[in-house]
């Protein structure tokens, strides 16, 4: 239990944890994005000279290569339907990052045998591998061990 603990509080401490607080307005030098109200969103209007600059959870992330989640596509399924596969792949970001604008996609690359495709967040990873597999039936396997803000989602189908 002890070592439960020390990992939540390190959770609680990570630099990557979108419920972060930060000073109000912060503005995101990378992205743009501006904290306000307790959240980031995209700047609308013009932008206080006075903000606070921090990067954010996301870019942070991204400047990092430290993914919240990954999403490894395989199977020869995969290359007969790539186009359709990856259309559903940036259709889930854009619809993820439109709401959540912390949620986006940090690469895509191929790997081996199949496609890695790594996510800022753990939900992102999640919505993509659920909307692949509910248009194209293959095997979808969720890997997240208890406490951790990481999740491993791979997804398979070979005819
Ligand atoms: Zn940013």
């Amino acid at each position: 239990m002890r070592e439960r603990r020390a990992d939540i509080g390190a959770e609680r401490k990570s630099p990557y944890r979108e419920e972060r607080k930060f000073p109000e307005p912060t503005i995101c030098p990378r992205c743009g994005l501006v904290y306000l109200g307790g959240g980031w969103q995209q700047a609308k209007g013009e932008l206080p000279k006075e903000a606070n600059k921090e990067l954010c959870p996301a870019c942070r992330r991204e400047t990092d290569r430290y993914p919240g989640g990954i999403v490894y596509l395989s199977g020869g399924y995969l290359w007969a339907k790539e186009s359709e596969i990856m259309n559903i792949v940036k259709n889930q970001e854009e619809q993820a990052k439109a709401k959540r604008p912390l949620q986006r996609i940090m690469w895509v690359e191929r790997k081996d045998e199949g496609i890695e495709i790594a996510t800022t967040n753990q939900h992102l990873a999640r919505r993509i591998g659920r909307a692949i597999n509910s248009a194209h039936a293959g095997a979808l396997v969720i890997k997240q061990k208890a406490g951790e803000n990481f999740v491993r989602i791979y997804w398979e189908r070979e005819g």
